[in-house]
């Protein structure tokens, strides 16, 4: 199947959680399938591969906290190291924090101040993009702390909640937009 069709399929519609009237996707099933995790894995590779192109990248940064499950694969894989980006006050050393808004309050995002070396190509995952407000904090984080984006990917996007027009001009790489 299509990578987009395995995605589908290792996906379950969880409605009101954590909320009533919103629709969860569970992506713990894709997870839990070897042959489907490897396959989602291999499809964030062949869009960005880690080798000498330009648009390759160095190291991979993961969000808190599906992201790095997604993001550790990745790096194994392209036989590079990865980069937690974590929720405030869980890193031990000095950090740098930015704050995005959620629906009700807001929400922070943290990483080393020293986890890149300046001009290193990062490449960001995680496993779905909503409204993009955790994305956008992320990216930005990633460029305060020296690194160069070199790519954002999720496994799924929720393209009504306009993530990708908040994240614009940046670009995004979904292996599923439902
Ligand atoms: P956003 O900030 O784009 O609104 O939300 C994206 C962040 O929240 C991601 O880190 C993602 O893991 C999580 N998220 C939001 N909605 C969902 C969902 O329906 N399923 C999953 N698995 N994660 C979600």
């Amino acid at each position: 199947p299509e990578l987009a069709a395995v995605v589908a399929a290792g996906t379950v519609d969880v409605p009101d959680f954590p909320k009533p009237g919103i629709v969860f996707k569970d992506l713990m099933p894709l997870f839990a399938d070897g042959a489907a995790f490897r396959r989602v894995i291999d499809g964030i590779l062949a869009h960005h591969r880690p080798d000498g192109r330009s648009d390759g990248f160095d190291v991979v940064a993961g969000v808190e906290a599906r992201g790095f499950v997604v993001a550790a694969a990745v790096a194994y894989a392209a036989g590079c190291g990865v980069v937690p980006v974590r929720k405030a006050g869980k890193l031990p050393r000095k950090a740098l924090s930015a704050s995005y808004e959620l629906e009700y309050g807001e929400a922070t995002l943290e990483v080393h101040e020293d986890a890149f070396i300046a001009g290193q190509r990062v490449l960001v995952v995680d496993d779905v993009l909503a409204t993009g407000g955790t994305a956008g904090a992320a990216l930005e984080l990633v460029e305060r702390a020296g690194g160069t984006v070199a790519g954002f990917t999720v496994l799924m996007e929720l393209a009504f909640l306009k993530g990708r027009e908040r994240l614009s001009p940046r670009t995004v790489h979904a292996l599923l937009t439902v």
